[in-house]
């Protein structure tokens, strides 16, 4: 007797085992089923198998057949499911049996088993066990579709998402708390991928992780404009940077074309006002000695024609200046070299301004490292850059102020000479510093407003530096003064004090 159930227990085991097997490899509902009807087949061999859901669906049947004859049993059926109990019923030649599948006391569905002969205690057993470890992994593999469905779900947004991102015009990336760049879009692959763009929009993305606020940039890469946008974005605990880099390569040259042409209209708005301030002048004090010439003592005519005088030489100058700008338009601006003494050069440019500076109440000064410096360049343009350099200084000095100054010096260095033209004035703001070379550019203040001028000047001093092969540049601050330096090389190696051709 102990034989037998022995070998009974073992052939349960090795019917387990394959079960279990079996259900390993199942990936959905039907399949455990399928593996349910093989081992059932194997155990009791039923003549048919129906499995329902808990609402009477039919989920599976072997033989396969859909005429419901499983029907005649409603009641039976309902009663096993109410009752959550296995129960084997004779119906004409067969035993049928009712096997709810329960899983943590729900009951998930029900076999129906035709049998020959009434099964055995054992396999009765093995029919639960089975029934229940079927319900079990029904449950687990429906969740597992529930998840699969969700990840499905989650990968069509993600991939449904991306292509949007990738229709944007403008390069999109993500940047992580740790400055690494986590998604980038399709246009950043094509078109940012360079080292140029890449660090600059890390180092946006770097400081909105840093600070957790919005922050700008600009980049320039292969003569295109970019400009840069981050935004802040939380995830899971950490701060990202959602960077958003736009090519304004059009928009930016548009803007300039635009800034031209309001610069131009004021500009000749300027010019108008800057020819007829001195023509009034001079035609009011030449009326007036045309018609009171007799009555006049001769201090008053010398001053009136003083006036005059300086009024022309002021229009002079005026039309000197839109004379270069044009040369300078036209590329025609020529050098005139020869070798002289910058030294003599930029000291007569201080004595002629010397009267200007009183009349401003400013105290110009002028030392030089050395007492001559000798260089091959045009002394009449040289000059000028002095005096433009000099005026300037003395015209943007403050209105108010005791001690006003302008220092210019000049040095000699080894195969250059430095020309700088110190200020204690308006100064500029740190933005304008590299616009105020540009053609028609006045910084536009209350205080510039006040002070008459075309916006030329610089733009042909820098002009002028550059023909000599040398460089301008200015160091300022708002508020406090300015100082502007020239730096030009000498221009000697080879010479022999001989004239040489213009570069
Ligand atoms: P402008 O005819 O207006 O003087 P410039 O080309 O000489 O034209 O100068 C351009 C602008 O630069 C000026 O309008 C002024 O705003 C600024 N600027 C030039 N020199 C000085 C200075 N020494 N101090 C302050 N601002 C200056």
């Amino acid at each position: 007797m102990a034989d037998v159930t022995a070998v009974r227990g073992e052939k349960i085991i090795t019917l387990f085992s394959s079960f279990i097997m079996e259900l390993n490899n199942v990936k959905s509902g039907d399949q455990i089923f399928s593996a349910l009807v093989k081992i059932l087949r194997k155990t009791v061999n039923p003549k048919w198998v129906v499995i329902l859901d808990e609402k009477k669906k039919l989920l599976l049947s072997f033989p396969e057949n859909d005429d419901q004859e499983y029907m005649r049993f409603s009641e039976l059926i309902d009663w096993a499911i109410q009752n959550k109990s296995h129960s084997f019923y004779p119906a004409g030649d067969e035993i049928v049996g009712f096997l709810p599948m329960i899983r943590a006391g729900e009951v998930r569905g029900i076999i129906l088993l035709g049998l020959n002969e009434e099964p055995k205690v054992e396999e009765i057993d093995s029919l639960r066990v089975f029934s229940f470890l079927s319900s079990t992994v029904a449950e687990n593999v429906m969740l597992l579709e529930e998840v699969m469905e969700k990840n499905r779900l989650v990968e069509e947004t993600m991939n449904y998402l991306h292509s949007i991102l990738d229709t944007f015009p403008e390069m999109v990336i993500v940047v992580s708390q740790e400055g690494e760049i986590v998604y980038m879009n399709k246009r950043f692959v094509e078109e940012g991928d360079n080292d140029e763009i890449r660090e600059k929009a890390l180092g946006v993305a770097k400081e909105v992780i840093e600070t957790g606020v919005r922050r700008v940039g600009e980049v320039e890469s292969e003569g295109q404009f970019y400009s840069i946008v981050a935004e802040p974005l939380k995830y899971q605990s950490t701060i990202q940077a959602v960077t958003t880099i736009m090519n304004v390569t059009s928009t930016k040259e548009l803007e300039r074309l635009k800034q031209l042409d309001r610069m131009k209209t004021e500009f000749v708005a300027n010019i108008s006002h800057e020819l007829r301030t001195p023509l009034a002048a001079i035609k009011a004090y030449s009326e007036t000695i045309l018609y009171s010439l007799e009555e006049m003592d001769p201090d008053t005519l010398k001053d009136f024609t003083k006036t005059i005088y300086e009024e022309s030489q002021h229009l002079e100058n005026l039309l000197n200046e839109l004379l270069d700008f044009s040369k300078i338009e036209r590329k025609a601006l020529k050098m005139e070299r020869q070798n002289v003494n910058v030294v003599e050069i930029i000291k007569s440019a201080v004595d002629s301004m010397m009267e200007y500076a009183n009349s401003n109440k400013v105290q110009l000064t002028f030392e030089s490292s050395d007492e001559v410096i000798e260089a091959y360049v045009d002394p009449t343009r040289i000059k000028q850059v002095a005096l433009n350099l000099i005026s300037n200084a003395i015209k943007y000095s403050k209105k108010d102020i005791e001690n006003k100054y302008v220092r210019v010096k000049l040095k000699k260095k080894e195969d250059t000479f430095l020309l700088s033209v110190e200020d204690n004035g308006i100064g500029i703001p740190e933005d304008k510093l590299d616009k105020i070379f540009e053609k028609f550019y006045r910084v536009d203040s209350s205080l510039t407003y006040e002070v008459s001028g075309t916006g030329l000047g610089l733009s042909i001093v820098k002009e002028i530096v550059e023909l000599h092969g040398g460089k301008i540049w200015v160091e300022s601050e708002e508020g406090r003064g300015s100082t502007f330096y020239v730096e030009i090389p000498l221009g000697l190696e080879g010479n022999n004090g001989q004239h040489r051709e213009d570069d």
